[in-house]
């Protein structure tokens, strides 16, 4: 797939379940991801669901699993490599799936969209920090959560970059914290 197409349409995708980090690595670069993870752990048919929910909403499925990678291919379904999170934000780069850049619009624990935190939403959390009025906060309406883009958020976005770019770190995320 060329830059051109990626600009012109962002994919969505759906993640098994070895996929936790990738999952919420992709919602920090915006992309709208279902993971496995949200549905009741247990049911022999979980694969053919993932397939269903891919074919169903046009959503690329991400898997670890080389025989449901299979079974999805005529759907696009992409076989990840490598068990590193930024390995794999490599791999779908370099396929062209995906942009790695950070973005501050997307939920990375529920999915959800993020909107800008009105003042309220910043004072009610307590976690928020106070010192820097220049920060642009974003407010998760379903976890009621507030995120901003501070000290971790940036090395999280140096290291996607530096990932694709060949250096492997750990990784981590943006400044978060439950209320
Ligand atoms: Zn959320």
């Amino acid at each position: 797939m060329s830059q051109r197409s990626v600009e012109r349409k962002r994919l969505r995708f759906v993640s098994d379940r070895m996929l936790g980090s990738l999952t919420r690595y992709l919602r920090f670069m915006g992309y709208d991801t279902l993971s496995a993870n949200s549905l009741a752990e247990g049911n022999r048919r979980e694969d053919t669901i993932l397939l269903e929910i891919a074919s169903r909403d046009g959503r690329v499925l991400l898997t670890r699993d080389r025989e449901l990678a299979g079974r999805g291919r005529e759907g696009g379904a992409v076989l990840v490599e490598s068990e590193d999170v930024l390995e794999q934000v490599r791999q779908l780069s370099g396929m062209g799936l995906i942009e790695p850049e950070l973005r501050m619009t997307r939920c990375s624990l529920c999915n959800a969209l993020l909107h800008r935190a009105t003042r309220r939403e910043v004072h009610e959390a307590d976690y928020a920090p106070r010192q820097f009025p220049d920060l642009e906060f974003f407010w998760c309406p379903r976890c009621r959560r507030l995120y901003w883009m501070g000290s971790h958020g940036r090395s999280l976005q140096k290291r996607i970059e530096a990932g694709v770019q060949g250096c492997d770190e750990p990784g981590s995320a943006p400044e978060r914290r439950p209320p």
